[in-house]
Parts: C-alpha cells; structure tokens; sequence
C-alpha cells in the first residue's frame, strides 16, 4: 500500500502554514483515494451527489451519522420542495469536487451551499451541528442510498402532504423534542 506522504507533491519544508494544512487535509482525502484501505465494515455506504448542472459535485466515504426528512420552513423554502430529505456526514469524511458551491447565510450560524451556477440547493451547515455537513438527499447520484430514519419539524408539515410512514416524527429537532 502507498503511504500518503508518498501521494503528496514536495513542499517546501519552511513553510509552516502548508506543512499544517497539509496535516488537515490528509486524513481529509487519504480514505477517498485508498478506499480499500478500510475494512468493509467501514464502507457500507459511501456515496456522491451533484447538482442540477453537474458543475458542484461532492463525494463522502463511510456510513453517513444520520438521514431523515425536516419539515421546517427554512429548508422548504431553501429547496422550493414540501419537505428537505437529508443526510449528516462527518467534515472528515467528505470532499466538493468540480466547482465548489456558493453559500447563503439563511441564519447567523446557519450556512446553505448551493450551485453557483443552477442554483441547486446542495448542504446545510449550522454552527449548532458541530464537526458535520447536512447534505441534501435528492443530490445524491443514486438516491436508493438513501435510508430515512425519522422526521423533524413535524409541527409545520405542509397541509397537502400527507406522511403514512411509520417513521419517529418530532415536533422540533430529535435533540429536544419527542418522538410522536
Ligand atoms: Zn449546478
Ligand atoms: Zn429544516
């Protein structure tokens, strides 16, 4: 097996800032080009996704921490759709690739990624979900990778649409609210 150092270009070895991105990065891309490095256990679902136009793109590796469905206001008009279906990946454990998305502060600490170039609403980030990236499901390349496991925000469903799923459905968020 390649080591990663050998996978990374020369540096210049008085350059302190590089040699410490450098340190953040790697365990960033090491799995991404060695996937076979990792047990399968490790790899039950890895995945990508893209945008309407192609130009934003994104890939993780290992299991996502999470998937469900919010029915909140903010992500349904953030996706033009009665109800956002998204999943939470670990910082480490995803990349953008192609053209990285532009951002839209919808709150203080709330940042949405979306195509710079179609528009396509694309992740989630929020200073309250530390160390993780909301994508959006319905960007996934095969959406079948998708395994919703509960609702949030199931106070403020659109009248119209109408949920038979037997899935836990909380009022706010599944931190503080209980399931229905
Ligand atoms: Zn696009
Ligand atoms: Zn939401």
């Amino acid at each position: 097996m390649k080591t990663v150092s050998s996978l990374q270009p020369q540096e210049n070895q008085s350059c302190r800032a590089h040699r410490k991105f450098k340190q953040i990065q790697m365990p960033f891309f090491a799995p991404i080009m060695e996937t076979n490095s990792y047990p399968a256990q490790e790899r039950i679902m890895s995945g990508s996704g893209r945008c309407l136009c192609g130009a934003a793109k994104f890939k993780f590796e290992r299991k996502p921490l999470w998937s469900g469905f919010c029915h909140c206001e903010s992500c349904r008009r953030n996706c033009a759709a009665p109800v956002a279906a998204f999943f939470g990946v670990a910082n480490e454990h995803y990349r953008w690739l192609g053209t990285p998305p532009a951002t839209y502060k919808s709150f203080a600490d709330v940042t949405r990624h979306f195509c710079a170039k179609c528009g396509t609403p694309m992740a989630y980030e929020a200073e309250r979900f530390p160390g993780e990236i909301h994508f959006y499901a319905t960007t996934l390349d095969d959406p079948a990778d998708f395994k919703p496991k509960f609702h949030v925000h199931y106070k403020e469903p659109v009248e119209w649409l109408h949920i038979t799923d037997d899935l836990p459905k909380y009022q706010t968020t599944s931190l503080n609210g209980n399931a229905e």
